[in-house]
């Protein structure tokens, strides 16, 4: 068992890993529909698109589905917001009544890599730490192929963010 990078939260006292969900937060239980124009022009603003995601409604069928889950599942949120987004999802998690357990985001230096690569070398800490990851809740379908190589089942979700 190795240590999860020190920027990651808890919600309450960390826990031993056991067999475990990995959910995506943007298109799958955050709905970011309202600010996917920061992203709409060829200069991307990546830090307005995070800085406005506070308001972002909840999207109600797979934060019950996630609620609805065996209450032994540890439900760990493994999203590639940046770490300045950290405390404001820890307020949106709270909110909006999230279940959530482990919430694994990018750390101050990590901005650069891309999405799928960052997932990929978190899934593999998440893994040496001990869970055991029954399934993915992912719209992101670079994602969704990623988790396959690594053999974990995902359910994509379709946001409409990729096409
Ligand atoms: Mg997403």
């Amino acid at each position: 068992m190795s240590d999860l990078p020190r920027h990651w939260v808890w919600r309450g006292e960390p826990q031993p890993p056991g067999e475990a969900v990995l959910v995506d937060v943007d298109g799958v239980l955050a709905d970011a529909a309202g600010r996917q124009w920061y992203l709409d022009d060829s200069r991307r603003d990546w830090l307005g698109f995070f800085a406005a995601a506070g308001e972002d409604p909840l999207l109600q069928a797979q934060a019950e589905l996630v609620r609805r889950l065996e209450s032994t599942l540890q439900v760990v949120l493994l999203t590639a917001r940046p770490f300045s987004s950290r405390e404001s999802t820890l307020s949106w998690l709270e909110s909006r009544n999230v279940r959530w357990d482990l919430l694994a985001l990018r750390g101050p230096r990590e901005t650069v890599v891309q999405a799928p690569a960052w997932k990929r070398m978190s899934l593999i800490k998440l893994r040496e730490f001990g869970f055991k990851f029954l399934f993915a809740l992912e719209d992101d379908p670079r994602i969704v192929k990623m988790y396959y190589d690594e053999d974990l089942p995902c359910v994509y979700i379709h946001s409409g963010y990729y096409e």
